[in-house]
């Protein structure tokens, strides 16, 4: 049984708070305990933040920072096989999965924001004055200071690794609240952390659930200055309100119900590779994933049976053998709800093309499994269309005309991403414009330069990060003005 523990001022210690069982949910085995945060605890993780901000820290050369941040990269990699079993544990996403994407990224997370934070402008002006001897004004940044970073369980380290590097490039210091299911790898990001050199105080974990525990202690703190979060737009709402206590800036990166659009120009291979993985990746417990198709008339037929076979071929089991392509969903409580929507489908008459049920997998009885899921056929008032289900299933529906299936597309609450396959240039930008959401991909999906702006429209969230746009969040920009 693994013990984990909070990670307060560079030291690790239990939890006062009820602790809490942590589940694989490939098996539903309890591997380990949670010893969550009480709110005094929390404190204190916020206290030796703001103490942290006074000593070394803040008095460091941005070089020395960024040379800490690169030796936090390369501690992750040093240990990559700890961090992959853990999150492998935690989630029970395959290996194949976990290697290429959650853990590398997670890494280079610290070395792009490293490099982000170097190259990091500011603006000037100058300005005419009515005696001719001018002003001249430029703007310095300096950290917001403490900031709480609330992280969702879907891709554990490299989410929460996309917050905690551009804060502590930019100088913040950071007290993060992992979420309940998923508590492993930010632990042990603690022992890189004291490996590396970084003082104590400047990264600090709280565990704990939100309402109530220690995800709504942290950003209902007052000696919090900002807060990043990502998660459910339900939960992003009831931060939002914690923020407004002090006026404290927020970022939001919450949920999607995001539209493909394939058009009968597209060319099929790449498109079916495209979309499958957009589906079904990670279970389909991506915010960027692909909940709803709509599909030209023409080809409507051949992409539903290709899709329909790519939901079929998937290999459920040991998330570390390399053979598995597909793991359970994260608990059971998760798979109730998943599952919950294959029920509404099936009695709101969808015809089910793949799917809709639970695998039988021997061995892994106990998991929580669910099979990927293809239907066509329901209004697109259904709640299965309209609602964020965060599971390996989605929607076909045919449409006609370009302007139809942009309607159709913006038709929702949510703005998160697009996924658009055309061969041709020029409805390519006419459409990818016209998707109201942060992402608009084509011919692609999930390609991510870390330099780009990274955030969702209407209920998808608040702001944008990466790059630059991190930058902006994780600093105070401050104008100075000096009279010639
Ligand atoms: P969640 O909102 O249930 O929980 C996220 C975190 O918030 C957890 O750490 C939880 O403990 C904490 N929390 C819950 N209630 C809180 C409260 N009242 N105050 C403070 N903290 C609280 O989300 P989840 O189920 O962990 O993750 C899945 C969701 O995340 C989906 O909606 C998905 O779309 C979204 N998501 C969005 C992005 C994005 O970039 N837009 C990326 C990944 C996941």
């Amino acid at each position: 049984m693994t013990e984990f523990l909070n990670f307060i001022d560079g030291r690790f210690v239990p939890g006062r708070a009820e602790a809490f069982a942590n589940h694989f949910p490939s098996t539903g085995e309890v591997l380990g305990e949670v010893r969550a945060a009480d709110r005094d605890q929390v404190d204190e993780a916020v206290g030796a933040a703001q103490r942290a901000l006074k000593g070394p820290w803040g008095r460091m050369a941005l070089a020395e920072r960024v040379a800490l941040l690169r030796k936090v990269a390369d501690g992750i990699n040093a240990r990559f096989d700890e961090f992959l079993a853990a999150e492998i544990r935690d989630t029970g996403k395959p290996r194949s999965i976990a290697s290429h994407i959650d853990i590398p990224r997670g890494a280079a997370n610290f070395n792009v924001f490293a490099d982000q934070v170097m190259t990091l402008s500011n603006e000037s002006f100058e300005m005419a004055t009515p005696d001719g001897g001018g002003a001249l004004n430029y703007a310095v940044r300096g950290p917001r200071g403490v900031i709480a970073v609330v992280c969702p369980w879907n891709l554990p380290l490299l989410l929460m690794t996309w917050k905690v590097a551009p804060a502590l490039a930019c100088g913040n210091t950071v007290v993060v609240k992992p979420s309940e299911e998923t508590p492993a790898t930010a632990t042990l990001l603690g022992e890189v952390m004291n490996a590396a050199g970084i003082p104590p105080g400047v990264y600090n974990v709280v565990h704990g659930h939100g309402p109530g525990s220690a995800g709504e202690f942290l950003t209902r703190h007052p000696g919090v200055n900002g807060i990043t979060f990502t998660g459910e737009t339900s939960t992003g709402e009831a931060i939002m309100a914690a923020s407004s206590r002090g006026v404290r800036p927020v970022s939001l990166e919450l949920g999607g119900k995001n539209a493909g659009i394939i058009f009968d120009d597209a060319d099929f291979d790449k498109t079916m590779e495209g979309i499958g993985r957009a589906c079904f990746a990670n279970t389909g417990q991506v915010c960027l994933g692909t909940e709803r198709i709509y599909v030209q008339r023409g080809i409507f037929d051949r992409v539903a049976e290709g899709l329909a076979a790519k939901a079929r071929a998937y290999r459920f089991g040991d998330p570390f053998d390399p053979a598995t392509t597909m793991g359970p969903v994260i608990s059971a409580e998760h798979r109730a709800k998943v599952l919950s929507y294959y029920d509404r489908a099936a009695r709101g008459g969808a015809q089910i093309l793949a799917g809709g049920g639970v695998p039988s997998i021997q061995g892994y009885e106990g998991g929580y499994w669910v099979e990927p899921t293809v239907w066509t056929g329901l209004a697109e008032d259904s709640p299965v269309i309209r609602e964020e289900i965060f599971g390996p299933c989605t929607h076909l529906q045919p449409f006609d005309t370009e302007d139809e299936a942009i309607a159709l597309a913006n038709n929702s609450p949510y703005g998160l991403a697009t996924t658009i396959w055309t061969e041709s240039l020029g409805r390519a930008h006419r459409v990818a414009r016209q998707v109201e959401v942060g992402i608009s991909w084509v011919n692609c999906w999930f390609l991510r330069d870390l330099r780009t702006p990274f955030g969702g429209a209407k209920a998808s969230g608040i702001g944008r990060e990466g790059g630059v746009h991190s930058m902006e969040f994780y600093t105070e920009l401050r104008n100075i003005c000096i009279k010639l």
